[in-house]
């Protein structure tokens, strides 16, 4: 992207709670089929973003988290956050690429990644994630998946362009057995976790940034895409959503 699209996207997405689906209650009900987290537990959360399910895991655990992110606002922010709720000792965010992680080997008991595997692509990441764990340590995920067939031709040609490796649930779980990992457990993330944190204020986002870059074509075009998505979720949500893996390395 151009740097201009960039700041310009970076803006439209700023000041969110979260920047993928996503809820407190679903991160917590993922975390109660990871057994035995206590202070020595290691976590990697990769994707972070400003971190609302780092936080939760933060609050619901006494584990030590890294969490890491490619985009130093959003690492800043957490680590302001760490400060403030005095748990920098075990909450500690850095600037790193998921699809080139220099951890050693066994570093972490479970890696946590909400809303951003689809970045080095799920098969790629698990595989690669794989030596970071300790011996039958956990991953949790979640990733976009179809979950009724024969979506409305303006819903395929969406996530055609937006993320093609789109698959059905069973297709998903599937993939993950092939990378090494056993499935402890899966759920679909509910529609509230789609709007609440995310569509309803990136919709209010989008309606401020629309009347702010009034006059700049390339600002709104961007703003346009955006709205696409959420009228696309509003309209054909039933055919897609989020699933929550808990996955165990074999
Ligand atoms: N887990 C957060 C953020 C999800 S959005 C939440 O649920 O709210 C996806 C995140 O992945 C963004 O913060 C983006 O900056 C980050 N990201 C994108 N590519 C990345 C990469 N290659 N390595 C690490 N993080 C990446």
């Amino acid at each position: 992207m151009p740097d201009r699209i960039t700041a310009l996207f970076f803006e439209l997405f700023s000041g969110l709670p979260r920047q993928g689906p996503g809820t407190t209650v679903n991160t917590q009900r993922a975390l109660g089929f990871v057994p035995d987290i206590g202070p020595r537990t290691r976590v990697l959360d990769i994707g972070c973003g400003t971190g609302a399910q780092t936080l939760v895991l933060a609050a619901s655990t006494p584990a030590h988290i890294v969490a890491i992110d490619t985009h130093p606002p959003f690492v800043d922010a957490l680590n302001r956050e760490a400060r403030r709720l005095g748990i920098t000792v075990r909450l500690q965010a850095r600037v790193a690429d998921m699809r080139s992680l220099d951890f050693a080997d066994g570093s972490f008991d479970l890696i946590w990644c909400e809303g951003a595997i689809y970045n080095a692509g799920v098969e790629r990441g698990l595989r690669d994630w794989h030596r970071l764990l300790s011996r039958n340590g956990h991953v949790a995920l979640t990733e976009v998946c179809w979950r009724k067939p024969s979506p409305p031709a303006e819903c395929v040609a969406f996530w055609n362009r937006e993320y093609p490796a789109i698959r059905s649930t069973s297709a998903l779980l599937e993939a993950v057995e092939g990378c090494g990992y056993t499935i402890v457990s899966h759920f679909p993330l509910p529609a509230s976790a789609w709007w609440d944190d995310y569509y309803r204020p990136l919709q209010d986002n989008i309606n401020a940034f629309r009347e702010r870059y009034r006059n700049a074509p390339d600002a709104q075009e961007l703003a346009g895409q955006c709205q696409h998505e959420i009228d696309i979720w509003h309209a054909h949500s039933e055919f897609y959503g989020y699933e929550f893996l808990v996955l165990q390395a074999r």
